[in-house]
């Protein structure tokens, strides 16, 4: 009898060795535990014993099935846990694990600042295709046919009449092809110059562009609604001056300048020592514009305005490097 046990030992703990998922270890349970399994059948046998071996054999028989059922509720726990059956094995208390959500380019996020204050001036949003013909993109812009801008350095041509947008400035004369005065629109959107790639240059750039053509619109109108908008992007603490410029499609052309932040004036790299940031060019619409989308250049006037959101970018958070926008390295793009 004592040796029946051992081997019934022996053979338990070879058996469960091989068990690798809960079905097997039940059907050893129903095998070696359950009421008419193994341990039990040598518990009935346990009465043949003469009386005198009683107590030994009982006692090694105790003793197997407290073995047999110590490991068969290790094996069961271990099973549980890993697939996952036990909601024990979950641990309420550990903190939860974050997801990561990605966040807005700075471009995309100083694009946004721009149009929600023009909006707020009661400016709407017009888009237009990157791909443009070459009579909305220069011709219409009255750009002469000689203009420096239309040579093959600067410009994308995709074939004679086609060419990649390089300026927003062709989404105006979209919309006053398609709508008449008032019009008040900002035209935000990706524009391509062919010019060699640097710190201070790149392939693509984004722009604002400002459109507002209606009866008796002045040049102080202008300045007003620009002055606001700096005020409202940069903050009120600067000085601000417009200069005379030029662009083929305005008339008078400014640029606007502000105090340069990172000095307060005083001269510093980023200005090149004149005390001044360079914002944005604007001027009044030339009527050869109006004359080319069929506007009355007699009883309407209106002024245009534009700015790069890269440059504009680079001023306000003070970006060394334009390349920066476009190379996609998380430690850069996390910082804003
Ligand atoms: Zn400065």
């Amino acid at each position: 009898m004592l040796q029946t046990i051992s081997e019934t030992n022996k053979n338990f703990s070879n058996e469960i060795s091989q068990v690798s998922d809960l079905k097997q270890l039940e059907n050893l349970r129903i095998k070696y535990l359950s009421r008419k399994g193994i341990i039990a059948t040598l518990f009935e046998d346990l009465k043949t014993v003469p009386k005198e071996d009683k107590p030994a054999v009982g006692k090694s028989l105790n003793e197997l099935r407290n073995s047999v059922q110590t490991q068969f509720d290790t094996l069961k726990e271990k099973l549980e846990a890993l697939s996952g059956n036990n909601k024990q094995a979950v641990d309420f208390t550990l903190p939860g694990r974050g997801k990561s959500v990605g966040s807005k380019h700075i471009l995309i996020q100083t694009l946004d600042e721009i149009k929600t204050i023009f909006r707020g001036l009661g400016f709407s949003i017009a888009e237009g295709p990157e791909l443009e013909s070459d009579y909305n993109n220069f011709s219409a812009l009255n750009f002469a046919p000689d203009h420096p801008a239309r040579d093959m350095q600067d410009t994308f041509f995709i074939n004679k009449d086609y060419l990649l947008r390089t300026h927003t400035s062709p989404v105006q004369i979209r919309v006053m092809q398609n709508q008449q005065p008032p019009v008040r629109a900002i035209m935000p959107g990706k524009v391509y110059r062919n010019e060699a790639i640097s710190a201070r240059s790149y392939c693509l750039f984004h722009q604002v562009e400002g459109l507002c053509v209606d009866k008796g619109v002045t040049f102080a109108e202008l300045k007003g609604t620009l002055v606001s908008f700096a005020r409202q992007f940069y903050g009120s603490g600067f000085k601000y001056r417009f200069r005379p410029s030029f662009f083929p499609f305005t008339e008078p052309s400014a640029e606007m300048d502000i105090t340069c932040f990172l000095c307060k004036g005083k001269g510093c790299r980023m200005c090149k020592q004149t005390g001044w940031l360079e914002i944005l060019g604007c001027g009044m619409v030339d009527p050869n514009v109006f004359k080319n989308v069929g506007y009355d250049s007699e009883k309407y006037t209106g002024y245009a305005f534009g700015m790069g959101i890269e440059r504009i970018a680079i001023l306000k958070y003070d970006i060394p490097d334009i390349r920066l926008y476009f190379e996609n390295d998380l430690r850069f793009l996390k910082q804003f």
